[in-house]
């Protein structure tokens, strides 16, 4: 599915195209910070911002990392973005950018703002910076630092990056509009003093300049068109502009829309981290995390992300998105493209008493009825099997159709059997095996007399079946939106304690064992899973439950 959706941002995109506003060019950007791995949101202003270069003829998007906040960021982070944006498929080519390569840009920047008299070292404390700041009604108080001569001040931030002063010493800020409704313009702190080693420049700097002072900048020195961003910084766009017109450079233009929220997850990466290090979840890619790594390793497709953010559109209302939808657009494209294999998760043994002991017949399966070119397998069928414990009631109520005493039902691509006898453990009660016959004239499903079986169950061959430990998740959160929480009260009260559910002693086809880690298929009847690509080995498989089959979303 090809066609594209519009939005009021490609609408925006295809108008300056029209008017000739950037001759014609269209330059995107996806600018991360390395301090945390993506999650589902970021997918969202991927899908956008590649989209959009992919639709406009000589369009280009950049992989900006914007690594200028040296405390928390990492080269693993970075890889990890790199690798989780292609794996959604997007190619950024040699469009690879580094905020932090333009720290010295940066600094000359901020040298030309202090010359024109628009910047000043401000050595308030940050307490004492908040209490200058003023409130809505009140406008804010000169520091004592604005009324600093150029020469001071071009000698004081020279010496603050030569090393002299310690952290929180002094601050650079922006001289703007103290008085200025927009709490952002009062004199936003611009660079900071921090003796810390940053991951890529080492320790060549101890001031770093903040989020606002490089991010229109960078998208500048990078003759980015179209600056897409999240509804919070719609705030910060005078300072943006304000920016790059006291500097006198390229002017990109910041466009803002809402940000991707979904039930049952939380969706900060602060948040996500938390999580991460107090172990609640095990780690970025535990499956039930939001994290592009956590969704693929739960047998998540790129494909089906590209059609959930494709279905969710881009607006500029923030709103929260039904977590059905995303397993809607996942069942959708897994429906197609997996493949179907037997499993069991809770055995009940079956002997087929008229079955020839030792026989093994291999039977037909098809491997995916939504696509013929996936072919068939052999399935061995044999005297003892397994079925779904709960396809077998002793004393079923009128709805109830699958086997039971006396019953026939249909072994799904093999024959039918008729339940004879219940075995049941003599100390608990509690049913062991069933004792069953086949009609061996009903090999492939059908009988010659055309007689008619109500069910259909899957099964698994005791004899040539592979023990696997497969892993049901549910939501990570018990409730739609666990960031409603009264005050004083911690969202994490909100996790789900079944969100894993083990099951150790889960029988799968043989097929199975020698599928590769990541493979997804479904398990007829039961769902859609993957084998764990981290876990899982050859003696010792580990399956995730991607998603059931039912789809709880309502159209
Ligand atoms: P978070 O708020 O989750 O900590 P962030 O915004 O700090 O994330 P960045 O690395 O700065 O993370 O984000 C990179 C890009 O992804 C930004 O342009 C940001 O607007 C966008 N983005 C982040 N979260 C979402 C979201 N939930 N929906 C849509 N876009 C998002
Ligand atoms: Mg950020
Ligand atoms: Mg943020």
């Amino acid at each position: 599915n090809t066609e594209t959706v519009s939005d009021f941002v490609r609408e925006k995109v295809a108008e300056d195209c029209r008017t000739g506003k950037f001759d014609g060019r269209v330059v995107t950007r996806f600018p991360p910070e390395p301090n945390g791995y993506l999650h589902i949101g970021h997918a969202k202003s991927i899908c956008l911002n590649f989209g959009i270069a992919q639709e406009f003829p000589g369009g280009v998007c950049h992989l900006r990392l914007d690594d200028t906040d040296p405390e928390k960021e990492s080269v693993e982070f970075v890889e990890a973005i790199k690798s989780d944006v292609r794996w959604l498929g997007f190619d950024w080519g040699e469009h690879e950018y580094y905020a932090s390569n333009y720290f010295e840009q940066l600094y000359e920047f901020a040298v030309k703002l202090i010359k024109a008299d628009k910047a000043y070292v401000c050595d308030l404390s940050a307490d004492q910076m908040r209490e200058y700041r003023g409130t809505l009604t009140e406008p804010g108080k000169p520091s004592p630092g604005r009324s600093r001569s150029v020469e001071e001040n071009l000698d004081l931030f020279e010496r603050m990056r030569a090393g002299e002063f310690p952290d929180g010493a002094y601050v650079l800020r922006a001289k703007i509009d103290l008085a200025s409704p927009n709490m952002n313009l009062r004199d936003p702190t611009i660079y900071r003093i921090r003796h810390v080693n940053h991951y890529r420049a080492g320790d060549k700097w101890c001031v770093y300049p903040l989020y606002d002072f490089t991010h229109g900048q960078s998208d500048s020195i990078e003759r980015i068109t179209h600056s897409i961003c999240t509804l919070e910084f719609e705030d910060h766009r005078p300072l943006y502009n304000w920016f790059l017109d006291a500097l006198e450079i390229y002017h990109p233009e910041q466009t803002e829309f809402a940000r991707l929220n979904l039930t049952y997850t939380v969706m900060s990466k602060r948040r996500l981290l938390e999580l991460v290090e107090g172990g609640f979840v095990n780690g970025w890619d535990d499956p039930r995390m939001p994290t592009v790594v956590g969704l693929r390793r739960r047998g998540y497709t790129p494909a089906a992300l590209r059609a959930f953010c494709k279905k969710i559109g881009v607006t500029k209302f923030d709103g929260t998105t039904d977590f059905a939808l995303l397993e809607h657009c996942l069942r959708d494209d897994l429906n197609k493209t997996s493949q179907r294999v037997m499993a069991v998760l809770d055995p009940l043994k079956v002997v087929i008493t008229n079955y020839p002991e030792g026989q093994i017949e291999e039977m037909d399966a098809v491997n995916n009825p939504e696509d013929e070119s996936a072919g068939s397998r052999k399935v061995p069928f044999s005297r003892e099997l397994y079925i779904e414990r709960d396809d077998f009631m002793e004393d079923p109520p009128k709805k109830f159709f699958r086997l039971a005493p006396g019953r026939e039902v249909r072994m799904r691509y093999a024959y039918y059997i008729t339940c004879e006898e219940v075995i049941k453990d003599k100390a608990t009660g509690e049913i062991v095996e069933l004792r069953c016959t086949y009609d061996p004239e009903t090999r492939g499903g059908s009988s010659p007399d055309g007689r008619k079986v109500k069910a259909t169950l899957h099964w698994v061959s005791a004899e040539k079946g592979v023990p696997a430990e497969v892993r049901l998740y549910d939501h990570l959160f018990s409730v739609p939106d666990p960031s409603d929480v009264e005050e004083g009260v911690d969202y994490k009260t909100n996790l789900n304690p079944n969100s894993l559910e083990v099951v150790s002693d889960a029988i799968v086809e043989p097929s199975v064992a020698t599928l590769e880690p990541g493979t997804r298929v479904q398990f007829e009847r039961l769902g859609y899973f993957c084998i764990d690509a981290k876990d899982s080995k050859p003696d010792a498989l580990v399956i995730n439950r991607t998603v059931t089959l039912r789809d709880a979303w309502a159209k």
